[in-house]
């Protein structure tokens, strides 16, 4: 008789036996259905040897179901996901279903149904399906994800396709992508960029293991230098594979990418309807999909014939996965690229300390673009003392710079004003009585937004409309609002120039990759004057008329007091410069800092990035913190907050003595409350040799707590909070 060890899509559980039935062939990686109790559920073969699991007598094993018609997980994918499961401590099953989809497309359907508004507006109105309908708009999905797009339940949208308002269409979903073709539209390298290419190609040729970290200013072309390892690995019959920080990116890449390759790549991120999600993993899956750009969940996807890996903007600190399997999806390229046996490119115009050090080492190779492509010059920094050179009161912009901008209107060039923080204002409060609008479960103030007309949370998206009178005191209209979000900094420039087309760019603003395609035609058709934007902006777009970039708050960043902190700041004030001064114009860069005198500051004026990284690198290596040393994040949650600080004080009890590896707390974290549930942190530091997993699994393996408890674990913390 023949059983295989299944891995199924059940976090809770370990690896189960089951008896292959006669006539089905299974093999490792195979993608199957096993029952469970009542249930049916899909799963993954895997080596016996590799999983540890209980012996069950042969009699009492159950039969598979099914097994599909799909290539099976490859054996490099399946070592990525033990190794993942093993070093971010999360259950092999949530790491399993990263790599696998809905079950809609294992079946492998031809067909989907999705539905989209007709236009019909239905006799009955209620003020649900009005919301539904507005902000559906064009949009088209299953009738779940319709729902979710119009905040109401699924039955509103089954009413409104019985009322007619929202008709049924049919989807082919496997329509097969265009093949890129790698000679189509050949750059014209400089110099040094024709070198770096060089050596990525071979590196792609090789078919081996080799990191790479492309270390190039902003625009400096890195992107054209790395599309030469892609058609490479084209011209090789290989997949390559561009994970991109966030969605917003995608578009002004695939305009790039069409040029270079003459078809778009296949996207990969949370914004693709359900069909076109099936249709792009089972590309994936059969090796069709021969260049995929995606978020970090692309990056766990079963390609079966994979030549390349890059991570663009590999710096960004939203590659870290905050929930569920918290992974850094620059760190796990890494590891696939090593599996897969095939060279990787970190690409970054400010590198994180963690890849420079390896660069330094020589783990990794370092290819450098010194120079602006074409001979543009890097724009001119200068930092604004704001208790010299203040604004007048009530207002967020110095002097220095409005005349900047508006000698900038009078050019006719654009101008983007750069702030780190959405909405209308961080707080709201009652100038009568003092009250503080608080989001009710978190420990986090409300943020105002003036376009919506209401006060957000921007931790668990609580909303509510924006009051007329204070709740405590009942007095009207005495709501003020403190401090900037850039909607203020919008109404701040209206204010000050009346016939400026301008434009507020956030994730309220640019959610989908349309509206960023949106954006980047007007910026470039020339009908905006002034973009008042938050990190968003900061990385990817191109635009030759942009000259002056004002950072309204170069202090904000550095109060977070993390690890990290200065080196992010850093970091993102220079990406945002970076967009200045792109095309044949010279750009200049004005930065408002209440501290001119910071390292940072004087960093980004003087243009130093070298003396910037090795004084932070020298206080890491002092204070042994990552890279030099390791750090994991213990959080233990409850609704019940005597139950939570009890769970925690007992872990921290718990925590066990080893050699150079110390625990701190429990403390109440920073954000003390979230979604309604109390939380407190403890905090693992050790030298970089203890096996910090291996001590933290027996650690807490070896404790019980109340079933209300969450003990997450996250390793290699990026968020402090
Ligand atoms: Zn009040
Ligand atoms: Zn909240």
């Amino acid at each position: 008789m023949s059983r295989a060890r299944v891995i199924v899509l059940n976090a809770a559980l370990g690896p189960l036996d089951y008896r292959v039935p006669q006539g089905m062939v299974v093999e490792p990686g195979s993608i199957v259905v096993a029952p469970l109790g009542p249930r049916q559920l899909v799963g993954a073969v895997w080596e016996p040897e590799r999983l540890q699991t209980e012996e069950v007598g042969d009699n009492r094993l159950r039969n598979l179901v099914h097994v599909y018609d799909l290539p099976p997980l490859a054996a490099p994918l399946r070592r990525l996901i033990e190794w993942t499961a093993d070093y971010y401590l999360a259950p092999l099953a949530a790491v399993l279903r990263m790599a696998l989809p809905s079950s809609g497309a294992l079946d492998g359907a031809r067909s989907i149904t999705e539905y989209r508004a007709t236009g019909h507006v239905p006799e009955r109105l209620t003020p649900q399906r009005a919301q539904a309908l507005e902000r559906i708009g064009e949009r088209q999905g299953l009738v779940a994800e319709l729902a979710i797009i119009g905040g109401v339940s699924d039955g509103v949208i089954r009413g409104l396709v019985k009322a007619g308002a929202i008709e049924p269409i049919e989807v082919t979903i496997d329509d097969p992508f265009p093949v890129p073709k790698p000679d189509h539209g050949p750059p014209a390298l400089d110099a040094s960029q024709a070198e770096a290419a060089g050596a990525l190609r071979a590196a792609v040729a090789a078919g081996e293991f080799a990191p790479y970290l492309l270390d190039g200013v902003t625009g400096s072309g890195k992107t054209e230098v790395y599309f030469e390892a892609i058609a490479e690995a084209i011209r090789a019959d290989k997949q390559a594979l561009v994970l991109l920080p966030e969605i917003a990116l995608t578009e002004p890449f695939l305009k790039r990418f069409a040029a270079r390759f003459g078809c778009d790549p296949v996207p990969w991120h949370s914004g693709l309807r359900q069909s076109q999600r099936r249709r792009a993993w089972r590309a994936i899956a059969t090796g069709e999909a021969r260049v995929v750009v995606g978020a970090r969940s692309s990056l766990f996807l079963p390609y079966p014939r994979l030549g390349l890996i890059v991570v663009d903007e590999a710096h960004e600190a939203s590659f870290k996965q905050e929930e569920g399997v918290q992974y850094h999806a620059r760190d796990v390229a890494v590891m696939r690229a090593s599996f897969e046996q095939v060279p990787v490119i970190l690409a970054s115009a400010t590198p994180a300390i963690e890849s420079r050090y390896m660069a330094e080492i020589g783990t990794y190779a370092e290819l450098k673009l010194p120079d602006r492509y074409g001979g543009a010059r890097l724009p001119d920094m200068a930092a604004i003392d704001m208790l010299q050179d203040p604004p007048p009161r009530g207002r967020w912009l110095a002097p220095g710079l409005v005349e900047a901008l508006e000698e900038n209107l009078t050019n006719g060039e654009q101008s983007l004003l750069f702030l780190n923080r959405r909405g209308y204002a961080p707080l709201t409060l009652c100038r009568h009585c003092g009250y503080r609008f608080q989001c009710p479960n978190c420990t986090a103030w409300m943020v105002e937004h003036r376009f919506t007309r209401r006060l957000a949370c921007h931790h668990c998206g609580h909303v509510m409309p924006s009051p007329k009178a204070c709740p405590e005191c009942k007095e009207e209209d005495s709501l003020v609002a403190c401090g900037p979000g850039v909607e203020r900094i919008a109404d701040e420039v209206h204010a000050l120039f009346p016939d400026a087309r301008t434009i507020v760019v956030t994730s309220d603003t640019i959610w989908s990759p349309a509206k960023a395609a949106e954006f980047v035609a007007r910026m470039e058709a020339g009908e905006i004057d002034i973009v008042i934007g938050t990190q968003l902006v900061t990385k990817g777009y191109h635009f030759p008329n942009l000259t002056l970039v004002g950072v309204v708050d170069a202090d904000l960043g550095l109060s977070g007091g993390d690890l990290r902190a200065a080196e992010r700041s850093f970091q993102q004030i220079r990406q945002v410069s970076g967009r200045a001064g792109r095309g044949g114009k010279h750009g200049r860069v004005l930065v408002q800092t209440h501290d001119p005198s910071a390292r940072v500051i004087q960093a980004l004026v003087s243009g130093d990035a070298e003396g910037f990284y090795a004084a932070e690198t020298d206080a890491r290596r002092e204070a042994g913190m990552p890279p030099f040393g390791r750090l994991a994040a213990i959080v233990v949650s409850s609704e019940d907050q005597a139950e939570a600080i009890e769970s925690a004080r007992m872990i921290g009890r718990a925590a066990p003595a080893h050699d150079n590896m110390a625990v701190f707390g429990p403390a109440p974290a920073p954000l003390a409350m979230l979604r309604g549930r109390h939380r407190y942190r403890l905090l693992v530091h050790a030298a970089r040799a203890v096996p910090v997993q291996d001590n933290i699994r027996d650690w807490l393996g070896a404790l019980t707590w109340p079933r209300g408890v969450r003990v997450a674990v996250d390793v290699d913390p990026y968020s402090f909070l």
